[in-house]
């Protein structure tokens, strides 16, 4: 019975190895140094990491078996945006999951940073594949200018990858995905201004998840709510439980405005005088 099995003795904060202790205001709860079978098992008992697990765990297999059905596969010009944006849903989940679950291995902090760089890729690999649509729809009327930017983007998104799983801190992993906002917020201004086109509807529900996912990863920077009441959201609704509901929210939101330009793009023509 999975409820019924009783874990390990869980280890106070100053108990746990140094590189676990990255949140002085979660005091309890820590898993003990693990291997990887123990790691798994920690699926099915309380402790500190189960919250982290379990908020990326049951969305990603939701948007593994849900998503498919929802993507207009045949109906885009070109399918492989579709299968671009299915990867990109998927990945900071997986990612994620892979880190939580296995962090405490007792391959120590080697296989951690191993696993916090293959969680950082995750969320890389959304910010690059998921903006790939965008651009292609954006561009859509201009296709040597589209190639260019897709082109750049995915040079940048490198650049970006580099940092974020080389990164040290915090601040420096949130400072890597910077330029890939700023460049969408590029092509936001030049549907707004300029001559980029797409679904009237689609723009404001990409500023809604590129908001939820910096106002998530700056929660987690700031360790809200537990800095004011440490130990009391060792296990449940600390900073890093809530910057998952909001990658997850913000990955719904990508999944939404990437639908309504799928959409919109099936009945578009574009001015012929226009073509580059
Ligand atoms: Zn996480």
């Amino acid at each position: 019975m999975m409820g019924l099995y009783k874990g390990p003795r869980l280890l106070e904060f100053a108990k746990t190895p140094q590189h676990l202790q990255f949140n002085k205001y979660v005091l309890t709860g820590y898993r003990p140094v693990s291997t990887a079978q123990e790691c798994i098992r920690s699926l099915f008992y309380m402790h500190n990491e189960l919250g982290n697990i379990y908020t990326h765990g049951v969305p990603f297999f939701l948007f593994l078996v849900l998503l498919p059905f929802s993507i207009p596969w045949m109906e885009v010009d070109s399918s492989w945006i579709c299968a671009v944006h299915y990867l990109a849903c998927l990945s900071p989940t997986v990612g994620s999951v892979v880190y939580h679950v296995f962090m405490n291995h007792v391959g120590g902090e080697h296989v951690y940073d191993t696993l916090l760089s293959m969680d950082m890729f995750g969320v890389c690999l959304v910010n690059t594949l998921g903006a790939l649509p965008i651009i292609h729809i954006t561009l859509f009327c201009y296709p040597l200018l589209r190639q260019a930017a897709l082109l750049a983007y995915t040079l940048l998104s490198a650049y970006g990858i580099y940092c974020a799983t080389t990164a040290r801190t915090n601040i420096l992993r949130l400072q890597a995905f910077i330029w890939q906002a700023m460049f969408r917020f590029l092509l936001f201004l030049f549907r707004v201004f300029g001559s980029g086109v797409g679904s009237p509807h689609s723009l404001r529900l990409f500023v809604i998840m590129d908001t939820l996912a910096v106002v998530g990863g700056l929660v987690n920077i700031i360790q809200i709510p537990e800095r004011f009441v440490p130990g009391l959201f060792d296990n449940w609704g600390n900073s890093h439980q809530i910057m998952h509901v909001m990658v997850v929210c913000s990955i719904i939101y990508l999944h939404w405005g990437t639908l309504e330009d799928f959409e919109w793009i099936k009945t578009f023509q574009c001015p012929t005088e226009q073509s580059v």
